[in-house]
């Protein structure tokens, strides 16, 4: 993932890309004590199956810096991730998630949510057990938490990550294989990751509806998620069209800012709550929610 680092690096610090700048040092502190100030947030952005039902909530992280505004989260997990903050931050996401969770639950929302993991967490020596510990804390069944990995876990000690992976399975956490089709893609991965779910990375979906190859590249991974048992989930759907194009490949469910984008936690059980059994219902003409 050096890459994505020096990619977001570049992005967001022109002119500074040394990873220890003071502007960089400087966030990775800001961060720090947002976290311990409770001024990090999660959001939570659907994931719907095409009859409607709500499959799950993936939990996106959301930090309004006193001075900046909104960072993107992009740019503060590389900061994290390269600082030696990620355990700390995904013990705070777990931590806040499940907490949401067990609070749906005991309003009768039995909804489960997705929280992103990044590699490093995955080579944290104790992990799975520290989740599993957690999800007893917090009252939550291991099903109602899914971990969203990234083919990333493979590029360091495959071996220990395959451990971890077997680990959290083990105690009953699902796993789903996020941002597939970006960098890494391959079938080996697919092998040796116990996902049981797979998303197919925004970038093929976006324009899925007006470019043939795009569309062909998902007609390809939805068959063969399909043929390795995993249901598929696209994300960043943003209009109709892409949507239909979806249900027609057999895709399994959606995410994106047509269903809804990410939410706060009382506006997502307000959410919840208007669509009942229900599910969500795909409006005649859908106007893509800014987020
Ligand atoms: P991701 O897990 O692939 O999440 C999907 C991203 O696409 C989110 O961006 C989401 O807000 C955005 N998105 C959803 N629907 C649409 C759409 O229809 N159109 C467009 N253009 N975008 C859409 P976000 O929240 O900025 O997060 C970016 C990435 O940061 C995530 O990608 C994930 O890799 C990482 N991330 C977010 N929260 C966490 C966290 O708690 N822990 C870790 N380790 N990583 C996180
Ligand atoms: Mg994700
Ligand atoms: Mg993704
Ligand atoms: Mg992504």
């Amino acid at each position: 993932y050096q890459a994505k680092r020096d990619r977001t690096g570049v992005e967001v610090y022109e002119s500074k890309r040394d990873s220890n700048t003071p502007d960089r040092l400087g966030l990775l502190g800001d961060l720090r004590r947002a976290l311990d100030a409770h001024e990090v947030q999660l959001h939570y952005q659907p994931k719907v199956r095409f009859d409607g039902q709500v499959a799950g909530l993936e939990a996106l992280v959301r930090w309004v810096h006193p001075e900046r505004g909104k960072v993107p989260p992009d740019e503060f997990i590389a900061i994290a991730e390269s600082s030696g903050l990620m355990p700390h931050l995904t013990e705070y996401v777990l931590e806040t998630a499940l907490g949401q969770v067990a609070r749906w639950r005991a309003q009768g929302l039995r909804v489960p949510v997705a929280v992103n993991v990044s590699p490093r967490d995955v080579h944290t020596p104790g992990f799975a057990g520290s989740v599993a510990a957690r999800l007893a804390r917090h009252g939550v069944p291991a099903g109602a938490l899914q971990l969203e990995i990234t083919e990333h876990v493979l590029l360091e000690d495959p071996q220990r990550a395959a451990d971890t992976l077997a680990g959290l399975t083990g105690h009953g956490v699902k796993m789903s294989l996020d941002d597939f089709g970006t960098g890494y893609s391959s079938l080996v991965h697919l092998r040796r990751l116990p996902v049981s779910e797979l998303k197919i990375d925004r970038s093929f979906v976006a324009r899925l509806a007006v470019d043939a190859q795009d569309a062909e590249i998902v007609r390809c991974t939805v068959d063969l998620a399909h043929s390795l048992g995993l249901l598929v989930v696209a994300e960043g759907v943003e209009d109709d069209e892409t949507w239909e194009r979806l249900r027609d490949l057999g895709c399994d469910a959606v995410q994106g800012w047509l269903v809804a984008a990410a939410m706060p936690p009382d506006e997502t059980t307000a959410w919840l709550l208007a669509r009942g059994s229900r599910g969500w219902q795909r409006p005649r003409a859908a106007l893509p929610a800014a987020e």
